[in-house]
């Protein structure tokens, strides 16, 4: 990529090479149920024909692997990634049918209670090793190991930073080194933050960028590109993905997104960020995967937000997630959460949980739960311009932001006395 230096070792996903000075690969994500076989080889079609680098799948049992064996059957050629979620005995069944595997360390935990961490990250590079297969460990900062939540309470980014370069030195140690890491969180400011500090630490390893659960467009991709921008300028990131809220059939906009964003890299063109963004409200939601609960999900995340559009002054975080495997914990952060179930959408005020509602109740009773916010919130003026709520342990701080402004400008407007 034209003047910007990166100086991360090269590794090998199939015929793909990232890392050095390899272009940054673009990759996407089925959305579909791996088991519903004719809706994710539309999915791979439609990513494929996009120009995806590598296609993500995701395998949680049995059946899917099942489903996956098929589908590479139909589709020898596209590069195949899988996330293992939570199942990471599958890998030795997925590590001959695709080209790297992605595991979670915070998701290491669920099963074989008995065993360490350690041995679990062992059987997986050896599955990998045995099948030429890449490896990325994907740090999130919603599910990030509990020992390392608890140890860095006061500072999740270093939690998430110090647990990725933990496993990099499983990895080295068991002289695997065909791996990259990655470190997401919706927040774009997290994302950069964290890239930074463990590129800082861990130069060579290879970074797989992305902000998750940036949500629909166009407020997904501002926060992606924000991200992108700070980093890929900076020689960090060697392959991306834009995470988006779109129906399934537009998923290939995440690899022209993508692709875009970077020509514009390339070429110097920084975009400039709308004014007041992310100043009021800011809705968050997950791009949807093969665990999404109920089809609707996508037009839920468009429907939330065309009615909170009388809110769009507040600055109140609202996510919405599709299952009930990230949903709780990807949504603990959000002053107002919904995560999807297969008949009932559970909503949540913060960590509390308020109740689970079918989809035709569910919006009716975030409007009220969003009303009770608002109306227990200090509205902000600063002469007839309205400022926007803040929560009582938010308006002094914001009071003061805004007088230092008045107060900076004034001293700038003072005659210099003679
Ligand atoms: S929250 Fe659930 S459905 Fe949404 S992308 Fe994450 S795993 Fe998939």
């Amino acid at each position: 990529m034209s003047d910007i230096k990166r100086s991360s070792r090269k590794i090998f996903i199939g015929s793909l090479v990232i890392g050095g000075d390899s272009p940054v690969a673009v990759q996407s994500m089925a959305a579909t149920q791996t088991q519903d076989l004719e809706e994710t080889a539309r999915q791979i079609e439609i990513l494929e024909q996009a120009g995806a680098d590598v296609i993500r799948i995701a395998v949680d049992n049995e059946a899917d692997v099942v489903a996956l064996e098929t589908l590479r059957k139909k589709f020898p050629n596209p590069i195949f990634s899988v996330d293992l979620q939570e199942n990471y005995r599958l890998a030795p069944k997925v590590a001959p049918l695709v080209n790297k595997i992605r595991y979670n360390p915070g998701h290491l935990y669920h099963l074989d209670k008995d065993k360490s961490i350690l041995q679990k990250v062992e059987f997986i590079v050896d599955a990998a090793r045995s099948y030429n297969c890449a490896i990325r460990i994907g740090v999130n900062c919603g599910s990030i190991d509990p020992e390392y939540k608890e140890k860095f309470k006061e500072d999740q980014i270093e939690g998430m930073v110090r647990c990725a370069v933990d496993h990099c030195k499983i990895l080295d140690d068991l002289n695997f080194t065909n791996y990259c890491v990655s470190l997401k969180d919706s927040d774009f400011d997290k994302v950069i933050d964290a890239n930074r500090r463990f590129a800082k630490e861990r130069p060579d390893v290879p970074l797989h960028l992305g902000v998750t659960e940036a949500g629909l467009p166009p407020e997904g991709v501002i926060k992606t590109r924000i991200a992108f921008e700070q980093l890929i300028s900076a020689g960090i990131g060697d392959t991306i993905r834009v995470s988006l809220t779109l129906p399934n059939e537009q998923k290939g906009e995440e690899i022209a997104v993508g692709r875009e964003i970077l020509k514009d890299i390339e070429q110097g063109r920084f975009r400039s960020v709308p004014k007041n963004f992310l100043d009021g409200i800011n809705i968050i939601a997950c791009p949807s995967c093969s665990r999404v609960e109920n089809d609707k999900f996508v037009d839920l995340a468009q429907e939330v937000r065309q009615i909170t559009k009388y809110a769009e002054s507040h600055k109140i975080t609202i996510a919405v997630m599709g299952c009930r495997v990230n949903g709780p914990g990807e949504t603990d952060d959000a002053d107002l959460g919904l995560w999807c179930g297969p008949l009932k959408v559970n909503l949540k005020k913060g960590t509390e949980a308020l109740g689970a509602y079918s989809y035709d109740e569910i919006l009716s009773r975030l409007k009220l739960e969003l009303d009770l916010i608002i109306s227990s919130r200090v509205n902000l003026k600063k002469g007839t311009e309205a400022l926007g709520s803040y929560s009582y342990e938010e308006i002094l701080g914001e009071l003061k932001r805004e007088l230092d402004l008045i107060i900076s400008t004034r001293i700038g407007q003072e005659p210099i006395a003679k």
